[in-house]
């Protein structure tokens, strides 16, 4: 039997294959290939698709969180608070632009936990960072309640949380800043790097789209120490078609991640759990195992890769050892660290597939 891989782009390739080559040789023959009318035209239906007044391509999900937290005003000497398990590039983005992520223990759900945030706020703190991690979205109601309530900017890292809903808004619209990755494996993804970044205010908006181009707005006028960070013309063809099937890609990946629901049933293994009023939009199906490593090597020996998201939580990362937190200062993050499996899906998964999956992980 075939392996089963961790992610298949292929097969979502493979199904909009004419657009996608269509799409790519139009830009190919045009002669715009940077801050052209492909990338308005993405910018203008992801900002659209979003409910958003604003959207600006930038270079990759890294750039779209370290600009907005030079737009909202991190800088040297500021805080940043945000949920101990996430990828690094959140808090990278916070040290890119000279402020100091804080980490702080998650909820059950793997979600920014406002009470332990809100335990942490100091008179440094300037923003929170809340990941919709996995896919599925944050208490986004109360995150805005006490960010407002305490002053300070709120910024969703949205790189795993395409089209995912909390209430009737889409994640990315109810901070202040909302930010994307398209790395090729996100549930919009490019074939390449890219990002973006949204937002409903206007001043923000200049900022960042000023900061991806040398800072400037009018060419060789630079009003301050701007990146080259854009998204190219030829990245936003391939993202618009790819995000006029967003919602059919987001169904069949709920639809994969039911059939795990109910086939998986071994008492050491645990399950995702959506919260009430929450969506998840399954960029990763995350089960936990207090035997997590047997489980890994088990799977493999039976033709079955997974992925651990993430095995080093940033606080004990040696890139932020000057922060100087032990083992032991966040003691779920680190159990969720040492516990968590990402099991296969992608678009494109086959019900053949789910069932070896479900079938090796429930003789474990
Ligand atoms: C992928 C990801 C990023 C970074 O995006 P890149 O485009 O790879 O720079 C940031 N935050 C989270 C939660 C991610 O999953």
């Amino acid at each position: 039997m075939e392996r089963i891989m961790t992610n298949r782009l292929d097969r979502a390739f493979e199904r909009y294959q004419s657009e996608f080559e269509e799409a790519a040789l139009r830009v190919l023959r045009g002669s715009r290939y940077i801050l052209g009318p492909e990338l308005e035209s993405f910018e203008k239906a992801f900002a659209a698709y979003n409910g958003a007044s604003y959207c600006m391509g930038v270079g990759n999900g890294l750039d779209a969180l370290t600009l907005a937290c030079r737009a909202l005003g991190v800088g040297e000497g500021r805080e940043v608070i945000m949920q101990g398990n996430t990828f690094i590039a959140s808090a990278l983005a916070v040290s890119a632009a000279g402020g100091t992520p804080v980490f702080v223990e998650p909820d059950a759900y793997y979600l920014p936990d406002p009470e332990a945030i809100e335990a942490r706020i100091t008179e440094k703190t300037v923003a929170v960072i809340a990941v919709h991690l996995y896919g599925q979205t944050a208490r986004m109601d109360e995150l805005s309640e006490l960010c407002k309530r305490r002053g300070l900017k709120l910024i969703e890292d949205c790189a795993q949380s395409h089209g995912a809903r909390c209430g009737s808004r889409m994640s990315g619209t109810i901070g202040d800043i909302g930010c994307f990755s398209f790395y090729p494996t996100k549930n919009l993804g490019a074939f390449g790097d890219g990002g973006a970044v949204i937002t409903d205010n206007e001043e923000y908006a200049r900022r960042i789209r000023r900061l991806r181009n040398y800072g400037s707005e009018q060419r060789y006028h630079n009003k301050e120490l701007g990146v080259n960070s854009r998204l190219d013309d030829i990245q936003a063809a391939l993202l618009s078609v790819r995000l006029s099937h967003l919602d059919e890609l987001t169904a069949e990946r709920r639809e994969a991640a039911a059939v795990y629901d109910a086939g998986i049933e071994n008492p050491k293994i645990i399950k995702p759990a959506v919260r009430e009023g929450a969506e998840h939009v399954y960029h990763q199906y995350v089960i936990r195992c207090a035997q997590r490593d047997e489980l890994q090597a088990y799977l493999a020996e039976r033709g079955i890769d997974t992925i651990i998201h993430y095995p080093i939580p940033p606080h004990l990362s040696e890139a932020y050892a000057h922060l100087g937190y032990r083992k032991g200062d966040l003691p779920v993050t680190e159990e969720y660290a040492d516990t968590v499996l990402s099991i296969p899906m992608y678009n494109g998964i086959t019900r053949a597939e789910q069932e070896q999956v479900i079938g090796a992980l429930n003789e474990f």
